[in-house]
């Protein structure tokens, strides 16, 4: 599945929460560069275990990893995922932008994640948002991707491009691409309950969409197998 996209000595930069997606798109970004880095965010995040997630990802994969601190957001507050005292949404409907939200923090990551790649000649970004089944975030629309890729090339007159692999797929189709760039296995160590439980607590709102894409996809999720093992 190469394409356009590497003529030269391509390098990609991924960034790399430890989650399903960006896991798919570390192996997705192996097979169309030469060289693939990982770049994670630890933005004071409740659930350490996105971090550990990620170094073990990015050693399976065997790419250089990079975990950068930006501790800011914690103290802005407003959602679930940097304070404790907000609880997680389960799966139910819900009006308006889930707890989950936090605001910025795709623009920031990926604003990051240029600057880095600028300062390592990188010119190719990667990163797992997408606009098909989730919660609605807006920094994980194509539109919003475009419009920050156009500011960052303006403000750092640099080249990058932004791929978003998994813009327009559902997440069973997600899952059968994990399969066919050899992310299975990985996907045992990735991260995604918003309760930061480990087994998964298969209840949250993260773990429901996670259950039902496997599920549509027809494959056994390689962390819940693992998580059997475990207890
Ligand atoms: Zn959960």
């Amino acid at each position: 599945m190469r394409s356009a996209y590497n003529e030269l000595m391509a390098e990609a930069l991924v960034v790399l929460s430890g989650g399903q997606d960006s896991t798919t798109c570390l192996f997705w970004a192996l097979q169309q560069f030469d060289k693939v880095k990982a770049i994670t965010f630890d933005y004071g995040q409740r659930h350490r275990i996105e971090l550990d997630s990620a170094r073990k990802i990015a050693e399976l994969a065997n790419v250089r990893h990079r975990i950068l601190a930006i501790d800011t957001f914690s103290a802005l507050g407003g959602n679930s995922l940097t304070t404790s005292d907000i609880p997680v949404p389960t799966d139910e409907e819900q009006d308006g932008l889930p707890s989950t939200f936090v605001p910025g923090r795709n623009l920031i990551f990926l604003t990051f994640a240029a600057a880095y790649a600028y300062q390592r000649n990188i010119q190719d970004l990667v990163t797992g948002v997408c606009e098909t089944d989730y919660s609605g975030y807006p920094d994980c629309r194509q539109n919003t991707v475009e419009a920050l890729q156009l500011a960052i090339n303006l403000g750092m007159e640099s080249h990058l491009r932004i791929h978003t692999p998994l813009m327009w797929l559902n997440k069973a189709q997600t899952v059968i691409l994990a399969k066919e760039v050899g992310a299975l296995d990985a996907m045992a160590w990735t991260h995604t309950c918003y309760n930061g439980q480990f087994p998964p607590c298969g209840d949250c709102a993260a773990c429901v969409i996670r259950k039902r894409g496997f599920e549509e996809a027809g494959f056994e999720d390689p962390l819940l197998r693992r998580a059997a093992k475990s207890v």
